[in-house]
């Protein structure tokens, strides 16, 4: 069977003139030539699918002439009828001189034949070859977009905007829009009617097309912050069960607060037309502490035993399944049951076999036996053969929910999805949902979720590929590779989505391997690369390596290379843009083209951003070997360049500035005044010349704006001999006017890593300054990882550690620091440590040329002992102490 259908494949790839995204199964021209210019329809015209199919049929009909030869297209639902496919969602068409007919097993099947006779008018002038297709999908649920994105980008109203979505998403017969949550019907924390009733009809819109609205929810968290309020005498810091993430109160025992959410939710899904419901479990604890199962509250230690978490487990699902039941009769539940990943059933490394049949293989076994047989079971992607044990394990009725690995790809478009066929069972029951996840589910990825439709409709479509357990995208190769995708299927696809014409240079385009993401933040994105090739799993939060199949790929080197083959793609882009893009966007469907308008708008800035990270890093490598006037030359050129990119960019895109656009949402990038004041800053430094400074009478410093700033300049306004004010920037000029810099962390510094580096070095080194480092700024995974500006002193700061007393020991007394974390200190061989808690370094001091540095991975926020959250306010304990010591010193 799977032979014959694989040659069928072949030889429909070879014969067909045909542009069909997917492809369908069975494809066969015939001598016959089908005549369009004369349509009339027929059909089961009482069904809302032969009325949603007429109208996108009469939308690509070519002129119309009464005189021409008639042609019927005939849509019905014919379950059993001979040549259609008896499959859920199948369709058959077939023509002759003046007839074509689209059979279906079912609605929505006549609707996919209906797509694909679309797909054939589409490209046809006045006539086309007859074929005779059948079809059907190998996934019964095929990916979409997420609700968080659900036509934000495609006009301003949520409503308009979804149709417009679900629309494009049908025509590529994708069925899913994913990401509802409890959120999703709130404003605040109060139920939004209106919006409520909003999603009722875009998802009653979405399911006449064939859609499976889906909604998750954490199943046993009874109260959060967003959308079940604490009450009042309930906190973080006297919950006394499990949390789920940072501030979901989790317990399986409170009864009362668990039956009305579940009654709450499951109305609210009912009225907003949910097709599919996940409860989320705890998401904690991994294999080896599934849930913080543990330290669950009494009132759980009384009702189940340690070994009882399947009891709670099944419990509380089969709760919230039959509430969903009994309001939407036709809802597919499932969920992600903790610890989440099928492929652990080889045995999780380093885990007891006792511990591994408690928490991993055990527990899914009796929680599978104790749940209603068509409850899913939700996984990250397998390999084949994990897939097989998976199913065989569950048995054959159960419904699997299948995700990718959180995948965020770093360019335009991305292949991963081919992995797809790694799951699919071709002999098992067709109760199988694929949804992508991550970045793929956002709207502005249309270009890789219609990819996603192709590998989920057919599981061996031609460039398909078995996931091998390892890192699940490859941003060297996925943008590029594998040619039966790049050269043959992305301008297939790009030809029905813009047209001819407009299509040919699209698919260049994206099949050139921009990677905005990267060109966006290349330090951040490469590390980020790094950690998947290192862990596999890391992305989807599964934990450090917990399972065993893991083929881990070599390290991605951050090199100049790199950033000169993205100028190069951005710079053919940009002339094709100017040359075959702009010029033809008039010929393309209005929905379609707004995808086009935000390419065009989008490659310039990305070339722009591309040639400012070279020259950036150019410079700053003649900077830091103090090849001061080198660097100036090379700074002033990219500065020219900038200011020219921006006026051709300017200038080209200002004709077509009223088109509507697919909003610029999906690829966030630096602002160019930003990267324009980079290339300043970096300028000006090189410029100037420093000299060791002497300390007058009275000692001036500058607070750059942060955590704890204001705190800072409130503490020493007590000191008469010390002015201490605000500073925005760290140009050299800037700093050069302080005696002493306090250099505070913030969430998300805006500073320029380089530009930091360079000049608070040349500042203490050259200038004689002093600097106070502090948080984040000292070398921390959120602004320069693995480096500081001195790294003889300090030469980064890996970890994050909670100390919730507060306890420190600084120069041989324990003092009390004010928030409840620090960075942990790595010292370079000239660093001093004066402060640290339980052996771990806090503070670090040392001299640098002429000047001094401290380095403090503490913050100046205040913290309380029930969480995360802070103030600020004036310097008080140790932070005080450090604040006055660093002035002195
Ligand atoms: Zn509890």
């Amino acid at each position: 069977m799977q032979h014959t259908l694989l040659t069928l494949f072949a030889t429909a790839l070879a014969c067909c003139a045909m542009d069909l995204v997917p492809m369908p199964k069975k494809y066969a021209e015939t001598p016959v030539v089908i005549n369009i210019k004369n349509i009339s329809f027929a059909g089961d015209t009482a069904l809302p699918q032969y009325g949603i199919a007429v109208e996108e049929l009469k939308k690509v009909l070519p002129a119309q002439d009464q005189g021409q030869p008639g042609t019927v297209i005939r849509i019905a639902v014919t379950p059993g009828a001979p040549g259609v496919p008896q499959q859920a969602q199948a369709y058959a068409i077939a023509m002759a001189p003046g007839e074509i007919a689209v059979s279906g097993h079912d609605a929505i099947g006549a609707l996919y034949g209906a797509m694909t006779l679309r797909q054939m008018l589409l490209q046809a002038t006045g006539s086309f070859r007859a074929a005779e297709i059948a079809d059907w999908p190998d996934f019964q649920v095929r990916s979409g977009m997420s609700y968080n994105w659900t036509g934000r980008g495609l006009s301003n109203d949520l409503e308009a905007g979804a149709k417009e979505a679900i629309d494009l998403m049908l025509h590529f017969k994708l069925n899913t829009i994913t990401n509802y949550r409890p959120s999703s019907f709130r404003t605040g924390d109060t139920v939004d009617e209106a919006l409520v009733d909003t999603l009722g009809r875009i998802n009653d819109y979405a399911i006449q097309r064939g859609f499976y609205p889906m909604y998750v929810c954490n199943a046993v968290a009874v109260y959060d912050k967003e959308n079940y309020p604490y009450p009042k005498d309930v906190s973080i810091a006297n919950w006394q069960c499990v949390l789920s993430g940072r501030s979901r109160l989790c317990c399986w025992s409170e009864d009362a607060a668990l039956d009305r959410k579940i009654a709450t939710e499951s109305a609210l899904c009912a009225r907003a037309n949910i097709r599919i419901a996940i409860f989320h479990c705890v998401d904690s604890g991994g294999a080896r502490a599934p849930e913080n199962w543990l330290n669950r509250c009494d009132r759980c230690k009384a009702r189940w035993k340690d070994d009882e978490r399947h009891l709670a487990t099944s419990e509380n699902l089969t709760r919230w399944h039959n509430a969903f039941k009994a309001k939407i009769p036709g809802v597919i539940t499932g969920s992600p049951i903790n610890p989440y990943h099928g492929g652990m059933l080889d045995g999780v490394p380093g885990l007891p076999p006792e511990q591994f049949e408690l928490n991993v293989r055990g527990f899914w076994d009796k929680v599978n036996r104790a749940l209603p047989p068509e409850f899913g079971f939700w996984t990250w992607s397998m390999t084949p053969e994990q897939a097989r044990n998976y199913r065989s394990f569950l048995g054959p009725r159960r419904n699997i929910f299948v995700s990718d690995n959180f995948v965020d790809p770093s360019g335009l478009f991305s292949a991963h999805h081919r992995l797809a066929k790694s799951v699919f069972l071709p002999d098992a029951p067709l109760q199988m949902m694929w949804i992508s996840s991550g970045n793929d589910m956002r709207l502005g990825n249309l270009h890789s979720m219609i990819l996603d439709s192709e590998y989920t409709w057919t599981a061996q479509a031609p460039g398909s590929a078995d996931f091998d357990g390892g890192t699940y995208y490859d941003p060297l190769t996925d943008h590029t590779e594998p040619k039966e995708i790049f050269t043959t299927w992305l301008p297939r696809m790009c030809r029905l989505l813009y047209g001819k014409e407009l299509g040919a240079a699209a698919a260049r385009i994206l099949a050139l391997g921009i990677m905005p993401t990267y060109l966006a933040n290349p330090e951040m994105q490469v590390l980020q690369w790094n950690k998947t090739r290192q862990d596999p799993f890391v992305t989807a939060g599964l934990g450090e390596n917990q399972l065993k199949t893991s083929n881990r790929k070599a390290a991605i080197n951050d090199s100049q290379e790199l950033l000169l083959l993205q100028i190069d793609l951005c710079q053919q882009a940009w002339r094709m843009v100017k040359e075959e893009m702009l010029p033809k966007l008039e010929t393309a469907e209005p929905k379609a083209r707004k995808y086009a308008v935000m390419l065009c708008q989008n490659i310039p800035v990305w070339k722009t951003v591309a040639e400012q990270r070279y020259a950036m890093r150019a410079g700053n490598a003649l900077l830091a070997a103090a090849k001061y006037p080198e660097a100036v030359a090379v700074l002033s050129q990219a500065l020219q360049v900038f200011d020219a990119n921006v006026q051709d960019m300017t200038l080209t895109l200002k004709p077509h500035q009223s088109r509507p656009a697919f909003s610029n949402k999906q690829w966030t990038m630096p602002k160019l005044s930003a990267l324009r004041q980079e290339l300043d800053l970096a300028l000006s430094s090189a410029r100037i010349t420093l000299s060791p400074r002497r300390f007058g009478p009275q000692v001036k410093i500058g607070v750059l704006k942060g955590f704890g700033a204001q705190g800072s300049i409130d503490y020493l306004a007590q000191f008469s001999n010390v002015t201490a004010e605000l500073i925005s920037d760290i140009n050299l000029q800037t700093l050069d006017k302080y005696d002493c810099v306090f250099l505070m962390g913030s969430k998300a510094p805006s500073i320029p890593v380089d530009g930091f580096h360079l000049n608070v070095g040349r500042y203490v080194r050259e200038g004689g300054g002093g600097v106070l480092i502090e948080h984040v700024l000292c070398g921390t995974e959120r602004f320069s990882p693995g480096s500081s500006p001195f790294p003889e002193l300090v030469q980064c700061a890996p970890k994050r550690v909670d100390i919730w007393d507060k306890k420190l020991n600084f120069k041989g007394q324990e003092v009390e620091q004010m928030y409840v974390d620090f960075f942990q200190l790595q010292p370079g061989p000239h660093g001093e440590i004066i402060a640290e808690s339980q052996g771990r370094p806090v503070v670090v001091q040392g001299s640098a040329g002429h000047g001094r540095v401290i380095f403090n991975g503490s913050v100046s926020l205040l913290g309380s002992p029930a969480g995360h959250s802070w103030e600020e306010t004036v310097l008080q304990g140790f932070n005080a102490q450090l604040a006055e010591y660093a002035i002195q010193y």
